[in-house]
């Protein structure tokens, strides 16, 4: 993807602070961060969302989220984080190359997420839990 930024980024025609290179993913620090160490970890290959992840590298997707989860916390001493995916438009993905955010988190700062809490209607909960079993 020529204009796709991040792909620049995996082939080094513009800098970025990388943090992690891998065969598949890498990481690199967000360049305009919700708390220092905000870090994304992008598959090497082109997709715009998760739906697209060629199957078997979601586990190590997964075990670099616990690991970089772990040493952005390290080395930022913060008191948590957060793991964000915007897959898709509509869940306000920017960048259509897939990524998850890694954000440092304290106690003190000023980033929350919010929403309303729907509410379900009678057995319309058990519906949904059978509708999604379905297609696992
Ligand atoms: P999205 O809203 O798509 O989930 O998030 C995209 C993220 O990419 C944003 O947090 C934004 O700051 C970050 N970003 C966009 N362009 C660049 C860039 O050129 N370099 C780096 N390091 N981060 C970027
Ligand atoms: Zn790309």
């Amino acid at each position: 993807m020529e204009s796709c930024i991040f792909c620049k980024i995996i082939k080094g025609e513009i800098p970025a602070a990388k943090v992690y290179d891998g065969s598949k993913f890498i990481a690199f620090l967000d360049i305009s961060p919700a708390n220092k160490g905000h870090t994304l970890i992008i598959p090497k290959r082109h997709y715009v969302s998760l739906e697209e992840m060629p199957d078997g590298d979601g586990k190590e997707f997964g075990e670099l989220q616990v690991k970089l989860g772990k040493a952005v916390m390290k080395a930022t001493n913060a008191e948590g984080f957060n793991l964000l995916l915007n897959n898709g438009k509509a869940a306000g993905q920017e960048v259509m190359h897939a990524h998850i955010h890694i954000q440092p988190r304290f106690s003190s700062d000023d980033f929350h997420y919010k929403w309303t809490h729907k509410k379900y209607d009678d057995g319309e909960m058990q519906r949904m839990q059978e509708k999604i079993k379905q297609f696992l």
